[in-house]
């Protein structure tokens, strides 16, 4: 059997186990676990240092979860409504997602799909069939993200069909890959995987990572080989209290990222996900930390800082305003060691 099945198989400590090494109330663990499904597999758990840090807080139930606000919902981006066909979310002229799975390698417990986890939907290969047809009948769309769940649990195989169909659409210029896998379950990047994936390009791939301790070297290998496979690696981070909000985190993340040859992509601000909100940042906050990147590393280190729109409304990208004053056509801005420059604007 591959490593990472042993790995997936080996499974997950149970609320007890949990309670008792953490010092936590098991019943309590119990209630939250039975509303969202706790899972996370040996390899990431290995990974916590101590109770309550950025990896301890991304995977281990917290009472928190069971007491949300009414501005939160359940299906905090409407994508119940952007489904024009099964597995299809389409908000987009252009592009739209394609749901192959609802398994992951671990529940994140922030994550907005949390309510795919109580009913499995796209599991089934007739729905995802059906859904890569109505791709296949509509010419606007060029980019198709396939995503879940984490479409690198499926078989390879199951994922290859799904792959080649997609990549024979004529219209379809690329495929997207998301994936919390790299991060979460290195040890599935295996050559057998990579030579498959080969076969579909121009490939890329996504790949979720929100803290630097999950960067380590099975990651970096896992990394390193998609990499070499010629597929071009992006990354996203939700933004998170408590995990990842802090400059030298955040900074020490991208760096880690880009050493990795991941240009990293996108910064979420966490979505208004039912049960979440221990974990959520002010977009204050998110924009200092957004202007601290700016200002101390590279661009090659800054994401796109972006908020989902709750109903359905679409990513909307918020930059740092380094413009202070307008004056005629002299434009006053602060440069990143806080001075002020002017700029002599051209009249339209
Ligand atoms: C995020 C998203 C995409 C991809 O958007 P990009 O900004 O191109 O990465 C496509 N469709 C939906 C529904 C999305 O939410
Ligand atoms: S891997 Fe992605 S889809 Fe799965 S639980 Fe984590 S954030 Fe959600």
């Amino acid at each position: 059997m591959e490593k990472w099945r042993k790995i997936l198989q080996k499974g997950c400590a149970s609320p007890e186990e949990i309670a008792e090494k953490f010092h936590l109330d098991a019943g309590k663990l119990r209630a939250v676990a039975a509303q969202f499904p706790f899972f996370v597999n040996p390899y990431y758990f290995s990974l916590i240092r101590e109770k309550g840090d950025g990896i301890y807080r991304q995977c281990i139930p917290d009472e928190r979860e069971l007491s949300g606000s009414a501005d939160l919902m359940k299906d905090p981006l409407g994508e119940e409504a952007h489904t024009p066909a099964p597995c299809v979310v389409r908000r987009y002229e252009d592009r739209c997602l394609l749901l192959v799975s609802n398994r992951c390698a671990m529940y994140c417990r922030f994550c907005t799909r949390k309510r795919k986890f109580e009913t499995p939907m796209c599991v089934d290969r007739e729905k995802v069939l059906q859904g890569i047809e109505y791709i296949r009948k509509e010419p606007a769309i060029r980019d198709v993200l396939v995503t879940g769940g984490d479409p690198l649990l499926l078989e390879d195989s199951l994922l290859e069909e799904y792959l080649e169909k997609v990549h024979a659409i004529p219209h379809v210029d690329y495929i997207r890959i998301g994936s919390r896998v790299p991060c979460v379950l290195p040890q599935r990047i295996t050559g057998k995987l990579l030579k498959m994936l080969k076969k579909y390009h121009p490939l890329y791939m996504n790949v979720h990572f929100n803290h630097p301790d999950e960067i380590t070297e099975e990651s970096a290998r896992a990394l390193r080989r998609l990499a070499d496979g010629g597929i071009v690696l992006g990354s996203q981070t939700v933004l998170l209290k408590g995990v990842n909000d802090d400059p030298h985190v955040l900074q020490a993340l991208m760096r880690r990222l880009l050493a990795c040859r991941v240009r990293p992509y996108y910064l979420f601000h966490a979505d208004l996900v039912f049960g979440t909100e221990h974990f959520r940042v002010s977009l204050k906050k998110g924009l200092e930390l957004m202007d601290f990147l700016r200002n101390e590393s590279s661009g090659m280190a800054v994401p796109h800082y972006a908020v989902d729109l709750p109903g359905g409304g679409g990513k909307v990208q918020l930059v740092p305003d380094h413009q202070v004053a307008r004056n005629g056509k002299k434009v006053t801005f602060r440069n990143f060691c806080g001075e002020l420059w002017d700029f002599p604007d051209t009249e339209e």
